[in-house]
């Protein structure tokens, strides 16, 4: 497989049974079979194309700031867009390809005195993941600028989608069924005082460093919110804070973040996550449902 995979891509940079612990933010996961980072959007047209002629597994990761990959890996191509960054702006609109870090995107948006993505400016995913998941905080999420999706289907066909077709929801978009790639993501922003964006901004990551565990590796917030009810609130209520398997803990400064404090394996995450969710669910009748993706297979 990887060898063919070579012969039809000779220029790609590749990487075989490469360890995703690298590049994950909980700093776990096993190794992709093949993990190649496209140079264009062209590029991702072609692998997807050969990855659905050859039936071989694929997927695709942005920055890996939303994800547990199990410890056995993924088989198959991982593609990574992170070299896919180049950015215009014309008057209020910017169009950005997908792998480029939310935080530079929302960074951009204030140096061109345009408003809309300071929620933005601390989430840690690249601008394709924050589309799939509709990435949002303190009151913004990607539904409100995102006017239009370029994506790459999985045939590998360049297709786009406007705004109203997103089915954007609470951490949904389309995307999440579809299995389709996004390659470029244009934004409506709005004309604003760059000295107002940039104050919101910082106002926001003071926030976020008060609150947050940002100094250990994490997933960000593991749960979705339910209904009627505040995640942290509930996991810090039923005493689980501090609550330890192997280098997996419920973070000792915000119940609904999952730090690694060691060397914790994604199993180790995954064992926190259940237990997390037996308790609340055996206390508060409440189900916690994982907000992270949770991708490829278990050890063997
Ligand atoms: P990944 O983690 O790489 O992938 C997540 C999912 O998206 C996977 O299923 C993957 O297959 C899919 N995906 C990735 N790129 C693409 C693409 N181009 N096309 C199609 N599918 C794709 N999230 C919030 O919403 N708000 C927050 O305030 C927030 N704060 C965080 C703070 C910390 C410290 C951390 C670690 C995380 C936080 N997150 C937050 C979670 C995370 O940053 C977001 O969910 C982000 O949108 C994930 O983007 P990513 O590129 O890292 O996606």
């Amino acid at each position: 497989m990887k060898e063919k995979f070579l012969e039809h891509f000779p220029q790609a940079k590749v990487k075989f049974d490469e360890a995703l612990s690298s590049y994950s933010y909980t700093r776990t996961g096993g190794p992709a079979d093949i993990l190649v980072f496209p140079q264009t959007i062209e590029e991702v047209q072609a692998i997807v194309s050969y990855a659905s002629t050859e039936e071989l597994p694929f997927m695709v990761l942005g920055n890996s700031s939303n994800l547990i990959v199990r410890d056995g890996g993924i088989e198959g191509i991982v593609m990574i867009l992170t070299d896919l960054t180049e950015a215009q702006v014309q008057d209020q609109a910017l169009t950005v390809e997908a792998g480029a870090r939310l935080i530079d995107v929302s960074r951009l948006a204030a140096d061109y005195s345009l408003g809309g993505l300071e929620f933005a400016c601390g989430i840690p995913g690249s601008l394709g993941g924050a589309v799939f998941m509709n990435a949002g905080a303190y009151g913004g999420e990607m539904a409100d600028i995102v006017s239009q999706v370029d994506y790459v289907d999985r045939r590998g066909n360049l297709c786009e989608l406007t705004a109203e077709e997103l089915d954007f929801a609470y951490r949904h978009s389309c995307f999440q069924e579809n299995g389709g790639i996004v390659v470029r993501v244009h934004m409506q922003l709005h004309s604003a005082d760059q000295t107002m964006i940039e104050s919101r901004m910082a106002e926001l990551t003071q926030l976020r460093e008060s609150k947050q565990p940002l100094d250990l590796p994490s997933c960000g917030s593991v749960f979705k919110r339910p209904e009627g009810h505040y995640t942290g609130q509930l996991i810090q209520e039923a005493g689980l804070q501090g609550y330890t398997v192997g280098g997996a803990q419920v973070s000792l400064k915000h119940a609904g973040f999952i730090v690694n404090i060691g060397q914790a394996s994604a199993s180790d995450y995954l064992a926190v996550i259940a237990h997390v969710q037996a308790v609340v669910k055996e206390r508060y009748g409440v189900d916690l449902e994982t907000e992270v993706r949770i991708i490829g297979l278990d050890n063997q």
